[in-house]
């Protein structure tokens, strides 16, 4: 097992008690004290999962993540769990709209950490193993390439429905917000509005049905956003 762990925690002495839980499990910790050497980090070796403290000297921990979950690197959907000690940003964390996938409140119990990244690890095995067998059976996703292709087919896509697609087949079943996926497609701030995004996914949902026209594979949630049935 070579699980990489990569803990953002600009205070050392948790960043030690963390580390030392997670080398004592056989993980290997990564520590970095601040954003840009996590963002750094992120860009230059394969993490599994990230460990991230919401408060850091040069940046929060939500700017943070929603900079990973943009930057055009493979590890821009590593699994996230944040470490906070205020309930407020608890409220901000459970709230769908940031991604997270877990967080644990200090002062907190480095074995309970540990078991809560061996949860969300066995987790996204379970999605992985999903993958090989349905999705990337159908779907052939090249991020080189920028290419998609269902059932050997490449599907010809402009650029807009081409990052809506690769944001739904990195994370198949999540349910993403109109917000989230302009962000995918633009940046944090682009002004377009929920139709521009309503736009792009009828296009790419008529392109879907011509590659399989018996699959709905664009699931509508109403009030909230999209998902992908693979
Ligand atoms: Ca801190």
């Amino acid at each position: 097992m070579n699980v990489t762990i990569l803990v953002v925690e600009d205070e050392k002495e948790i960043a030690d008690t963390l580390t030392y839980a997670l080398a004592s499990e056989g993980f290997n910790p990564i520590w970095v004290a601040n954003g840009e050497s996590a963002l750094n980090t992120l860009n230059e070796q394969t993490v599994d999962l990230c460990i991230l403290d919401v408060g850091l000297p040069d940046a929060n921990g939500f700017e943070l993540l929603k900079a990973i979950r943009r930057a055009d690197i493979s590890n821009s959907d590593v699994p996230i769990m944040f470490l906070t000690a205020r309930a407020e940003e608890i409220d901000r964390i459970i709230g769908l709209e940031i991604g997270a996938d877990d967080y644990v409140c200090k002062p907190f119990s480095p074995r309970e950490v540990v078991a809560r990244v061996k949860v969300i690890l066995k987790r996204l095995e379970k999605q992985t193993a999903t993958k090989t067998q349905n999705e990337l059976g159908e779907f052939k996703h090249k991020p080189d390439q920028r290419m998609i292709a269902y059932q050997s087919t490449p599907i010809e896509l402009t650029r807009a429905e081409y990052e809506l697609l690769a944001a739904f087949l990195a994370r198949p079943g999540q349910v993403f917000s109109r917000r989230q996926l302009i962000e995918k497609i633009w940046s944090t701030n682009h002004p377009s509005d929920d139709r521009a995004i309503d736009t792009h996914i009828k296009t790419l949902r008529a392109k879907l049905k011509t590659q399989n026209p018996h699959k709905e594979f664009i699931i509508t949630h109403r009030g909230f956003g999209y998902s992908l049935e693979t």
